[in-house]
């Protein structure tokens, strides 16, 4: 296929908010993507920690083909029994109590921003302030990328929504002096920071936040968009940390790339919302719950949290080997993250070559920012998958 013409139609016809790529995909499976010129890539970004079941798992292709031909779309007006399945195995996986879904991560983070204000509302008129950490991210809805601290997503799109305020991540000094109990109706966090270079947080400044949070009547949202869905080897990050957050978001892998997002609350925070409060037109459609059914079912029946977990410190083990000083791949200084989501931090800026050569060679990697590799592999991957991508990555080092 001619990458050229599609290049230009791409600058042409589709809003220039995406760099033209220059990797142009057409098929996957499993672990592996092919471009449109049958060129194979080893795929170790996933979509973005969306592809956890791998590319077009049997499984849930199946689920979703079928459910296509019996019931694609009824509203929320009438019973969708595969939703009711969703949230009851949803629950029960993560201990929440009830949830709502919607068609992406930003809506999930939406629905969690209004829910926790309408629950603060219930105690007092002037509880809505939400505080987020500088460097999160949170979405891209003008509410979402307000709430997520870094100015580069807020610029141009004054006036910002009201009521959000921000303080440095990993820091408890900073959110106890900002924390307003008459305030203040949440703060939300992400327990590894994905967007902003792969940070996660310590497990005091976690378990800090909690006990803040619970001592002043705020609630605790914990934004598991990234993380959730068993990709650091527990079904949600917090629970690494001993957290139980009052309000959690999902979405990313949760339909295995079919889009869907869910907010999982307590029932104290959920029994602020009644009917007409909050809605989608497409959230928890047939198609969604299908897609998000099987993914759960795929990732008990092949145990892909564990595998997470298991390959997680492999992956760690294999590429922190690259930190020789003195090597060419001495271009990696140090390696961060919790099972399948692993950040390479680079000692130069980098990034994009890097991520643009380790593509040349066949391996698909994320960049963030100039100096930091973003490594999110579907779950499914293997030892010779990890092995495979570590040699391509320092191959790539080396030929920098
Ligand atoms: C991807 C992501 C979002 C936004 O999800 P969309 O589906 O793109 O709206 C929000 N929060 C985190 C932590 C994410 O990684």
């Amino acid at each position: 296929m001619d990458i050229a013409s599609l290049s230009n139609d791409f600058e042409k016809y589709l809003l220039g908010v995406f760099a033209t790529p220059s990797v142009w995909l057409e098929k996957g499976s499993g672990m592996k993507v092919w471009d449109v010129n049958g060129k194979e890539y080893l795929d170790f970004l996933g979509g973005i920690a969306v592809c956890a079941t791998g590319h077009c798992h049997a499984k849930v292709s199946s689920a979703l083909c079928a459910q296509v031909q019996k019931l694609m779309h009824c509203s929320n007006l009438y019973g969708i029994p595969n939703e009711v399945e969703l949230a009851k195995r949803l629950c029960t996986s993560t201990g929440y109590d009830r949830a709502f879904f919607s068609n992406s991560g930003a809506e999930a983070n939406e629905a969690a921003i209004k829910m926790a204000r309408k629950w603060a509302h219930t105690i007092g008129d002037d509880k809505s302030t939400i505080i987020s950490a500088s460097n999160s991210f949170h979405g891209r809805t003008l509410v979402t990328a307000t709430a997520t601290g870094q100015p580069k997503f807020q610029a141009g799109y004054n006036p910002l929504p009201k009521g959000f305020e921000y303080v440095p991540y990993n820091n408890i000094s900073a959110l106890q002096d900002k924390l307003d109990k008459k305030t203040t109706a949440a703060v939300m966090l992400e327990p590894i920071q994905g967007e902003g270079g792969v940070i996660p947080a310590s497990k005091e400044y976690l378990r800090s936040a909690r006990d803040i949070c619970a001592d002043t009547n705020t609630l605790l949202v914990m934004d598991e968009i990234q993380t959730g869905m068993g990709r650091t080897g527990k079904f949600l990050a917090s629970e690494h940390f001993g957290v139980k957050p009052d309000i959690a978001t999902l979405a990313k892998a949760l339909g295995s790339g079919f889009p869907i997002g869910a907010t999982l609350a307590t029932e104290n925070v959920a029994s602020a919302m009644g009917p007409g409060d909050h809605g989608s037109t497409f959230g928890g459609n047939p198609m969604a719950c299908a897609a998000a059914l099987a993914t759960l079912d795929v990732m008990e029946e092949e145990d892909l949290m564990d595998n997470a977990l298991k390959l997680g410190s492999y992956l760690t083990d294999r590429l922190t080997v690259l930190l020789k000083p003195g090597a060419p791949e001495a271009l990696i200084g140090s390696v961060r993250g919790f099972g399948l989501l692993q950040g390479v931090v680079l000692n130069s800026p980098v990034a994009v070559e890097l991520k643009n050569k380790c593509a040349e060679l066949g391996l698909l990697v994320g960049s963030i920012g100039d100096s930091v590799l973003r490594l999110a592999p579907p779950l499914i991957a293997t030892r010779d998958d990890i092995d495979a991508a570590a040699e391509i990555l320092e191959d790539a080092c080396g030929k920098l």
